[in-house]
């Protein structure tokens, strides 16, 4: 099969299948041919490997996870790429494609049916930007066994991910995430990579699972809605901002913020996860 990220080799297989792009889809193909060896490289694809990946459009990503991987599982919503993909990975027999929806999905059924002989398993995908958050919560959330994620999103999210917890360009989702794993930029992509163009830059990260959430958070309840509520009025001080949507009474708030040694007047944004931690085990102690 001639290289899947030439443009040629694209336009053909689409006038060939009748294909046309999903703007609803996010369907964006790469068509710079050093990233997708770049992102299965750096996405830990090895002999020993199991890679999942999410959306692979006409295949471009899946040969090279495939070239270097013991087994892909590549799972693509449109019904029309099916056919399609049977075709761009005919030459590969260690790569399996499901028609489904990723987030739907029984994924943890699909890593212990498909990879059972793998000594670790990955994830690596361009995912779909319409559900960037809602598909790596879902993979971190759900404590799937797998050893890392690494995907491309719109450079601003890759941003948020990878800031410091506790800086200003922090937001819950990074909060979340540092919870469950460790992020990492990897590199950053252009529009002109992609076939058509998105509007704006995107970046690689990779985020590596964690055995075991670093921190002591109490109760993951707690903790998750004590971020959903700073982090919802985050220019708010966090006397103000717990107190918001009826999360706590103005005295719990004082009472958690102090035994937790965090002045009352504090944005939620300027605690590192430590603190975040600190003041969760104090909320669950004064519920
Ligand atoms: N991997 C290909 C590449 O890099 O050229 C395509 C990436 S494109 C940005 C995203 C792909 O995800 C599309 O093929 C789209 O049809 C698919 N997709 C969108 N929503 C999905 C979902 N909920 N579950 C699985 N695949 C989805």
């Amino acid at each position: 099969m001639s290289s899947l990220s030439d443009i040629g080799t694209i336009k053909d297989i689409m006038q060939r299948h009748g294909f046309s792009f999903s703007k609803g889809l996010g369907q964006n193909f790469l068509v710079n041919p050093s990233v997708c060896p770049r992102m299965a490289e750096m996405g830990g694809a090895n002999e020993q490997s199991g890679v999942l990946e999410i959306g692979p459009g006409i295949g471009v990503l899946t040969a090279e996870l495939a070239r270097r991987a013991k087994r892909v599982v590549a799972v693509e919503l449109d019904d029309r790429l099916i056919p399609v993909l049977g075709e761009t990975l005919a030459e590969f027999d260690n790569v399996k494609v499901i028609h489904g929806d990723a987030l739907r999905l029984d994924l943890a059924g699909v890593i212990r049916e498909e990879f059972a002989d793998c000594e670790s398993v990955a994830v690596c995908a361009n995912l779909p930007y319409y559900i960037t958050s809602p598909i790596i919560m879902a993979l971190l959330e759900s404590r799937l066994p797998i050893s890392s994620v690494t995907v491309m999103v719109q450079k601003e999210a890759a941003d948020r991910i990878c800031a410091p917890v506790g800086s200003r360009d922090s937001g819950a989702l990074t909060v979340a995430i540092n919870y469950y794993a460790e992020p990492r930029m990897l590199f950053r992509v252009s529009p002109g990579s992609f076939m058509p163009p998105p509007k704006v830059t995107s970046a690689v990260i990779r985020m590596d699972i964690l055995p075991q959430p670093k921190y002591d958070v109490g109760s993951e309840k707690v903790f998750f809605d004590m971020v959903k509520a700073g982090f919802s009025q985050r220019r708010k001080t966090l006397a103000n901002s717990l107190t918001s949507g009826g999360f706590l009474s103005k005295e719990k708030a004082a009472q958690a913020l102090s035994a937790a040694c965090i002045a009352p007047n504090t944005r939620i944004e300027a605690l590192n996860m430590e603190k975040l931690a600190a003041l969760s085990r104090c909320i669950l102690e004064s519920t």
